[in-house]
C-alpha cells in the first residue's frame, strides 16, 4: 500500500487518460463525509456536491456510489441525478436506466423482521447504542457507548443471534464501532462492483475509494483491473494506495475533474 503523493497521482491520470471511459466508484460514509457520532448527523457539503456533479456530466466518466446505507437514504443523501447508486452493501442497484435487488432479498427481510425485536432491547441494556434497521441489513452502532462494556455488548449480542447464526441464515459483520447484520450468502460490496462493471461499461477503467472493512471486497475485486485507494493506512489491506483523509479524497476528485477537463479539449 503506497501513499497517493503526486508523482503516483501523474502516474494514476496518464493511466486514465489512456482509458476511453472511467468509472468512478465512491463509499460514502469516511470516503466522502467523514464518520459522525451518528449517521443521520452525516451530510454532503455542498462544494463535494458540485464536483461530483461536474464529474457525472463528463461524458468519458461514470459515477457510482456504494454504500452501506438503504439506498433510499444513500440516494437522497448524495442527491445527484443519473448516477449509480449501490444500497445494503450492494443488496440494492439502482442506476439511470436500471434497478436491481439480489433475488434473496426477499426471504432475508423476513428474517430480519424476527431478528429486530430480539436485538431492539439492547439499546436500553448498553446506553448509547442502537439498532439502525436497514430493511435488507441491519447495523447496531455503539460508537457511544462506554468503552468498558464494549465486549460485553458485543457478546450478548453475537449470544441474542445464536439461533439464526447457527442455521447459517444470517452473518454478523465487522464495522467501525458498529456490528451488522447480513445475508448468509456471499453478495458484497466487491460484487456489487462487479456487477455494475459488467452491466454498465465493461470495458471501462474503474477507480475505487472506500475506508472501511467493507471495501476490502472491492479492492480484491478490481485488483488486476484499476486503481484501488483507502482512506487511511491499513497494512492488511488489499487496496494499491491511499489516502489520509477525506479532505484528501476531496482533492483528488478535483484533480480528476481537472483531468476530464483536460481531455475533453
Ligand atoms: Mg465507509
Amino acid at each position: 500500500m503506497q501513499y497517493l503523493k503526486d508523482a503516483l497521482k501523474r502516474k494514476v491520470a496518464s493511466q486514465i487518460m489512456r482509458a476511453p471511459h472511467t468509472f468512478v466508484l465512491l463509499d460514502f460514509d469516511g470516503t466522502l463525509v467523514p464518520i459522525m457520532p451518528k449517521p443521520e448527523m452525516v451530510h454532503l457539503r455542498a462544494s463535494t456536491k458540485k464536483l461530483l456533479e461536474k464529474l457525472s456530466k463528463n461524458a468519458r466518466m461514470s459515477l457510482g456510489i456504494i454504500s452501506g446505507r438503504r439506498l433510499e437514504e444513500i440516494k437522497s443523501l448524495v442527491g445527484i441525478k443519473g448516477l449509480v447508486y449501490a444500497g445494503n452493501h450492494g443488496l440494492e442497484l439502482e442506476g439511470p436506466d436500471f434497478k436491481y435487488t439480489h433475488a434473496k432479498t426477499k426471504e432475508f427481510k423476513r428474517i430480519l423482521k424476527e431478528i429486530i425485536p430480539v436485538l431492539q432491547p439492547l439499546s436500553k441494556i448498553f446506553p448509547g447504542t442502537f439498532v439502525e434497521n436497514k430493511e435488507i441489513t441491519l447495523t447496531y452502532h455503539y460508537r457511544l457507548l462506554d468503552p468498558k462494556w464494549v465486549e460485553t455488548c458485543r457478546k450478548e449480542f453475537v449470544k441474542r443471534l445464536s439461533k439464526w447464526l447457527d442455521n447459517k441464515l444470517i452473518k454478523v459483520m465487522e464495522a467501525k464501532k458498529a456490528l451488522e447484520v447480513r445475508p448468509y450468502f456471499t453478495w458484497n460490496k466487491g460484487s456489487a462492483v462487479r456487477w455494475i462493471l459488467l452491466h454498465e461499461d465493461p470495458a471501462s477503467f474503474p477507480i475505487y475509494i472506500g475506508d472501511d472493512k467493507t471495501d476490502e471486497n472491492p479492492f480484491k475485486a478490481l485488483k488486476d483491473r484499476g486503481v484501488t485507494i483507502r482512506v487511511g493506512f491499513d497494512r492488511n489491506s488489499a487496496a494499491q494506495y491511499f489516502v489520509k483523509d477525506n479532505d484528501e479524497v476531496v482533492r483528488l476528485l478535483s484533480f480528476l475533474a481537472i483531468l476530464s477537463n483536460t481531455r475533453q479539449k
